[in-house]
């Protein structure tokens, strides 16, 4: 089921962690943000957007992660974006991202996964502005709709996982920073955030979700394990070998 969360913005939360499918009237048809997961969840959002009655134009990816390049035939075969670098990397990536989907979760159409090429420079279809950084996976973005009064935040500020932190990659702690500071000059425009995982933030929440993400960041910072009752990276749903942010934060 879609849920309106702001004005043109719905959501619908997949069972598997929490992920949001989102989507966004934009003109000329909507456009399809990191929609997910399995295969009947998929199908289930294609009749959401038949009842909608508006046609999908273009799809966005947050960041190169798996559960975020997902795709389905019925939503039509348009043109899916990422940033130029989440681009790249979910090229190279896309064999490893059909494996992981393959063993997450059933029915999902592994040949469409990854298929995202770089946004145009002016944003094509996609509307509102774009904020890329560094936290998390390489050429993440967020979304910001000031005119909708919303925030697409991708995986920061979610209230079921704490930051995670991309383990390749150098001074994640410092990518946190600048990217919670911007997500911070973004927000004060908006009143709704959506995760990637997790609930819906509104009003006051907003700035709630800024400051436990901030909390758990000092904490590296300052050389201590974080207290945060939010899911780490050893939750089962996360393979892979793992090591606790702390340890990233202190050998990088
Ligand atoms: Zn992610």
């Amino acid at each position: 089921m879609l849920t309106e969360a702001a004005d043109g913005v719905w959501v619908r939360q997949s069972a598997w962690v929490w992920t949001n499918s989102i989507v966004v009237r934009a003109e000329g048809g909507l456009i399809l943000v990191d929609p997910g997961i399995d295969g009947s969840e998929l199908t289930k959002l294609a009749d959401d957007l038949d009842r909608l009655g508006i046609p999908v134009v273009a799809g966005f990816s947050t960041h190169p992660h798996w559960d975020h390049l997902l795709w389905h035939p019925r939503f039509g075969d348009v043109p899916r974006f990422a940033t130029a670098a989440g681009a790249h990397a979910a090229g190279q990536a896309r064999a490893q991202g059909q494996a992981m989907a393959a063993e997450s979760a059933s029915g999902i159409p592994l040949d469409l996964i990854g298929l995202v090429t770089p946004l145009p420079v002016d944003g094509g279809p996609v509307p509102g502005e774009i904020i890329e950084h560094e936290a998390h996976a390489v050429g993440h973005a967020a979304v910001l709709l000031a005119d909708r009064g919303v925030l697409l935040a991708g995986d920061m500020l979610s209230d079921v996982l704490i930051p995670l932190l991309d383990a390749r990659r150098p001074d994640q702690v410092g990518a946190y920073e600048t990217a919670l500071d911007r997500l911070g000059e973004a927000a004060r425009h908006v009143d709704v955030v959506v995760p990637g995982h997790g609930a819906v933030a509104e009003g006051p929440e907003v700035a709630a979700r800024l400051a436990d993400d901030h909390a758990y960041i000092d904490a590296l910072r300052r050389g201590e394990e974080p207290v945060d009752t939010r899911l780490g990276p050893d939750a089962d749903w996360l393979s892979g070998p793992h090591h606790s942010n702390l340890e990233q934060a202190r050998t990088r």
